[in-house]
């Protein structure tokens, strides 16, 4: 699909975000009813100074030095130092959000990608009104992001969001008789080493000597896989749990590659009242509704703010 380019006539540009992801940037331009003027995709340099260039390049290219442009971008920043750790792009110990503003001359706004999903769902997706919304996004890793009143708060450590990296339920994994696996992030036991996608692969290892894509459980879900996927559940809904525990959020939205799994959100639902202390309720758990377009978005509506 493709959009005419705003002109000095048409529809007033708002804000303008890019998607910054290992094998692609995509940028899109919003209008002020936050609706998609136009897109641009590039692949992601490999060398750094190529991807300063090529983010500028297409900030400059596409938007007016007034537009206010936000990234969202795999990996974090640590706001002491500025500099970015990003496993998947050549960015890792540069000061990424500095030198794009060097090179465009602007103030870009630069959240992790999983907290930028967050708040487009919160703002525009399925939190919308609602007061305080959690979102997980369960893919390859596991993270995301809350939103007070269509806000995400900013804090000191720039970590807020990580629940991936929370210990899973020792409960749970004694229960499964499940190894401690070690974790990306250099500590072992976390959440996201088994409720990813590669989580959940590992899972049906451990449980069933065999190897299964997270596609084949989830089409499969019979005798031995069931305990596999029974497994994912109940650590899955500990960790929303522990959210609800620590937020109690008006609604807790799941997005990323393993929620697109068929019953998924009806199965993690039941487990999670099950996990809830007592009869107390447990808020609604339902799925991320953008598509491809929520990165950016909520990194444009952020820079907007
Ligand atoms: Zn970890």
């Amino acid at each position: 699909m493709s959009y005419p380019p705003p002109t000095a006539t048409g529809p007033k540009v708002i804000a303008a975000g890019l998607d910054l992801g290992g094998t692609k940037i995509e940028m899109q331009v919003f209008n002020a009813d936050w609706q998609t003027l136009t897109k641009q995709r590039i692949a992601t340099p490999d060398s750094y100074p190529e991807l300063v260039a090529a983010i500028a390049e297409l900030i400059s290219q596409n938007v007016a030095a007034d537009v206010p442009v936000g990234i969202g971008a795999a990996g974090l920043i640590d706001p002491q130092n500025g500099k970015v750790l990003a496993a998947n792009f050549c960015a890792t110990g540069h000061t990424l959000p500095d030198d794009i503003n060097a090179a465009t001359n602007l103030d870009v706004t630069y959240i992790n990608d999983c907290r930028a999903l967050a708040l487009s769902e919160a703002v525009f997706g399925a939190g919308k009104g609602h007061k305080t919304v959690a979102s997980v996004i369960l893919g390859t890793g596991v993270g995301g992001g809350v939103a007070v009143n269509g806000v995400l708060p900013v804090g000191p450590t720039g970590t807020g969001g990580e629940f991936g990296h929370c210990a899973a339920s020792a409960a749970i994994v004694a229960h499964y008789g499940l190894p401690v696996f070690p974790c990306g992030c250099g500590r072992t036991g976390c959440v996201e080493t088994y409720i990813s996608g590669p989580g959940l692969e590992r899972l049906a290892l451990a449980l069933t000597g065999r190897a299964m894509t997270s596609h084949d459980i989830a089409t499969a879900r019979s005798t031995d896989t069931a305990q596999v996927w029974g497994a994912w559940c109940a650590l899955t809904a500990d960790a929303l749990r522990n959210l609800i525990l620590t937020l109690d959020p008006d609604v807790i939205v799941l997005g990323g590659g393993l929620s697109n799994i068929d019953g998924m959100i009806d199965d993690v639902l039941a487990a999670t009242k099950s996990a809830q202390i007592g009869d107390f309720a447990i808020p609604p758990i339902v799925l991320a509704q953008g598509g491809d377009s929520s990165g950016a978005r909520g990194a444009a509506w952020m820079a907007a703010q």
